[in-house]
C-alpha cells in the first residue's frame, strides 16, 4: 500500500514549512514566492503553491510536490523521502518495513551464499578450468576476477544446495532468488554453463547475476547473456555493473564513463581507470541517471564508430541531455571495444576518455562530414535531427549557445533557428518539462500562448464553444497543448450533448498524470498574474488569444495553398483557388472575433 501511504505522507506535509527549511519564501497571496534554487536568478519566478502542494519555476520549469523537492535537492531516492517525510508527519511505516526488510536479508544472505560458491569453482576447481582460460584470454587478472567476485556454473550438478544448507539457505530460497528456475524434472540450476557476474547495488550488496555462456554449442541455441529475474531488490533499470567500485572515482573525476559490457567495466578497473560503468542487460533509463546525478553531472558514452550511428545510441543521448547532463563522447577505432583497448593499451583507453568530444560537436562533425550540410534538404534534416535534441537541454545558456552552433553549422541566422526550436519545446520524453507561460511577459511565443489560453478554458469556460467551432486541434503545435485541448473538446462535447452548462472543473481528475501536472502549473500561472496586481479579463484575453491563433493557423495554412498553385495542374489549381476562397473568409471571420 505504498501508493496509499505516499498520499496520506503528502496530505499532511506542510510544503512551504518543507521548502522554507532549505530557502527564503516571501507570501503573495495564496502562494509563496522566492529565488530560484535551481537556476540563478535575481528576480524571483520560483513559487510555492500550498492548495496544490507543489513548487514550480517559472524560469527553468523546474516542478514537483514534497517528494520531488528532497529528491532534487537532497539527492534522496523516493523511498528514502518517503521515509523522512513520513517520519516528519508522525506516520509508522514500521510494520510493513519489518517483514520486507526480512525478506530482502533473506534474499541478500541467499545471493551472496551462492555467489561465494560459484566463485570458489571458477578459481578452484577442475569444472573452472575453462572459464578461468577464457577470462584469461580475454585479459582479466585474478586479482580481478577477486575483486568482482566472478563464478562460474558448471554443467555438471553441483552440490549448492548442500553448500547452502549449511548456511540455512532452502531450495525455496534459491528459487525466489533466482538462482533457481523450476523446470518440468524440478528445480534447475538457472545460470549453467555461465561465467557469473554478480550484480551489486551502488553499496556493493549483491542483488542479482548476470551469466555469459561458456561455449556456445550450435545444436543447441542459447542467450549469450542471461540476467536474474527482478526481485524486490533487483530491478534492470535501477542497477549499474561497477557502480559500487566506482562511486569514489567518479566523484573524484567529475565523470561517469558509460559502457556496455561487463568486461569492459573489469578491464577498464584493471586498467586503473576507475569511473567506469554499464548498463546491465537493459538500455539507459531515467532511474541510472537519478542514481548517477548523486556523484556527477558528466556522462561520457564510449562507444565504437559503428554504433556511434545507431538509434539506441542516439535515445540514451538524448534522454541523458534531457536529464540536465553535460553528455560527452568517447569514440573507439571501429570494431573495437573499450575492454581490448584497455587490456592492450591502458594509456590509449585514457587518452581516448581525455579525448571525449561533447556531444553537441560530436553530432555536427558527423553531420558535416556527410554530404547533406550541401543541400537545403540535407541542412533542413540535420536541422530536425537537432533541433529536438537542444530543445531538451533543461538550461538557457546551453541551449542558446548550441542553437548558435547548429546555425552556424546549416548556415543560416540563428533566429530562424530559434522558432523551430519552439516547436520541440515541450519534451515528451520521460521529465517533461513544459513551457509554460511566464506571468505577465511572454506574449510573443506561440507555445505560451497557447498554454495560456488552455489556461484560460478554465477560468472563461463560456469562450470555448467559439473554439470548439472554429479551433481545430491541429492549431496547437506541442503534443501535451494538443492532447489537453482534445480532452476539453471531447468533455465540451460530452456536455454539450447532454445540453448542460460547460465547466471544465472535473476534467482534471480524468486526465493523464502529466497532463494533470500541466494543468496545475497553468492554473498556477494565471493566479500568480492575478496576485501581481494585474487586471485579469479572462473572458477578454481568452477571445484575443483564440482571434490571434486561429488567424495564425489560417494563415499559414493559406500560404502553404498559395505555395503549391505555380506548379499545380489546371484541374488542381481549381481546387486550390476554391480552398484560397475559403480560407480568406474564415481569416476575416476570424479577425472580428471582438476583443
Ligand atoms: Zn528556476
Amino acid at each position: 500500500m505504498a501508493d496509499g501511504v505516499a498520499t496520506q505522507v503528502k496530505e499532511r506535509t506542510d510544503i512551504v514549512a518543507l521548502i522554507s527549511e532549505h530557502m527564503r519564501l516571501k507570501r503573495t497571496g495564496a502562494n509563496f514566492k522566492g529565488l530560484c534554487p535551481f537556476h540563478h536568478e535575481d528576480t524571483p519566478s520560483f513559487v510555492v503553491s500550498p492548495s496544490r502542494q507543489m513548487f514550480h519555476c517559472f524560469g527553468c520549469g523546474e516542478s514537483g510536490d514534497v517528494f520531488s523537492w528532497l529528491m532534487k535537492r537532497e539527492s534522496m531516492t523516493f523511498p528514502e523521502a518517503l521515509r523522512v517525510l513520513a517520519q516528519r508527519a508522525g506516520i509508522t511505516l514500521t510494520f510493513e518495513r519489518a517483514e520486507k526488510r526480512e525478506e530482502r536479508d533473506r534474499l541478500r544472505a541467499t545471493l551472496d551464499t551462492a555467489a561465494d560458491f560459484y566463485h570458489a569453482i571458477l578459481l578452484k576447481t577442475a569444472e573452472g578450468r575453462e572459464a578461468r582460460d577464457y577470462l584469461r584470454d580475454r585479459g582479466i587478472s585474478e586479482e580481478s576476477i577477486a575483486r568482482f567476485r566472478l563464478g562460474f556454473v558448471p554443467v555438471t550438478t553441483t552440490p549448492l544446495l548442500e553448500k547452502a544448507k549449511e548456511r540455512g539457505v532452502t531450495q525455496d530460497d534459491l528459487l525466489r532468488a533466482g538462482i533457481f528456475g523450476s523446470g518440468a524434472r524440478g528445480p534447475y540450476e538457472r545460470f549453467y554453463g555461465r561465467i557469473l557476474f554478480p550484480l551489486s547495488d551502488h553499496h556493493g550488496s549483491v542483488v542479482g547475476f548476470a551469466g555469459r555462456i561458456l561455449r556456445e554449442e550450435p545444436t543447441r541455441p542459447a542467450a549469450k547473456y542471461v540476467n536474474s529475474p527482478e526481485t524486490i531488490l533487483y530491478t534492470k533499470g535501477r542497477i549499474l555493473y561497477g557502480l559500487d567500485r566506482a562511486r569514489d572515482a567518479i566523484r573524484r573525476e567529475d565523470l561517469v564513463v558509460l559502457v556496455e559490457g561487463y568486461t569492459d567495466v573489469i578491464a577498464s578497473h584493471q586498467a586503473g581507470v576507475e569511473h567506469v560503468v554499464a548498463t546491465s542487460g537493459t538500455a539507459l533509463t531515467d532511474d541510472h541517471l537519478t542514481l548517477i546525478a548523486r556523484y556527477t553531472k558528466h556522462l561520457a558514452f564510449a562507444f565504437d564508430a559503428d554504433e556511434a550511428g545507431q538509434e539506441a545510441t542516439r535515445r540514451a543521448i538524448d534522454l541523458a541531455v534531457a536529464a540536465g547532463f553535460a553528455v560527452s563522447v568517447v569514440l573507439l577505432p571501429s570494431g573495437d571495444d573499450p575492454a581490448d583497448l584497455a587490456v592492450r593499451d591502458p594509456a590509449a583507453w585514457r587518452q581516448a576518455i581525455t579525448d571525449r568530444r561533447d556531444v553537441l560537436s560530436f553530432l555536427l562533425d558527423r553531420a558535416r562530414a556527410g554530404d547533406q550540410a550541401r543541400t537545403a534538404e540535407g541542412k533542413q534534416a540535420i536541422a530536425n535531427d537537432l533541433l529536438p535534441l537542444i530543445a531538451r537541454m533543461p538550461h538557457a545558456v546551453a541551449r542558446g549557445d548550441a542553437l548558435e552552433r547548429l546555425a552556424r553549422t546549416v548556415g543560416v541566422e540563428a533566429r530562424f533557428l530559434r522558432e523551430e526550436l519552439e516547436r520541440f519545446r515541450v519534451p515528451d520524453g520521460a521529465a517533461p518539462r513544459p513551457a509554460v507561460f511566464t506571468p505577465r511577459t511572454d506574449a510573443a511565443s506561440r507555445v505560451r500562448r497557447e498554454e495560456r489560453l488552455l489556461a484560460l478554458f478554465f477560468t472563461a469556460p463560456a469562450t470555448f464553444s467559439f473554439a470548439a467551432e472554429h479551433l481545430p486541434p491541429e492549431a496547437f503545435t506541442t503534443g501535451p497543448t494538443r492532447a489537453l485541448y482534445d480532452a476539453l473538446l471531447a468533455w465540451y462535447n460530452r456536455a454539450h450533448a447532454a445540453g448542460d452548462a460547460v465547466d471544465f472543473s472535473g476534467v482534471h481528475e480524468t486526465l493523464p498524470e502529466d497532463l494533470r501536472r500541466l494543468v496545475d502549473v497553468l492554473q498556477l500561472a494565471l493566479e500568480v498574474e492575478g496576485e501581481e496586481d494585474v487586471v485579469l479579463d479572462a473572458d477578454h484575453d481568452a477571445r484575443t488569444l483564440l482571434r490571434d491563433l486561429l488567424a495564425q493557423s489560417l494563415r499559414r495554412d493559406l500560404q502553404e495553398v498559395t505555395r503549391k498553385l505555380p506548379t499545380a495542374s489546371p484541374e488542381e489549381r481549381e481546387h486550390l483557388l476554391q480552398e484560397v476562397a475559403r480560407m480568406t473568409e474564415e481569416l476575416s471571420r476570424a479577425e472580428q472575433i471582438a476583443p
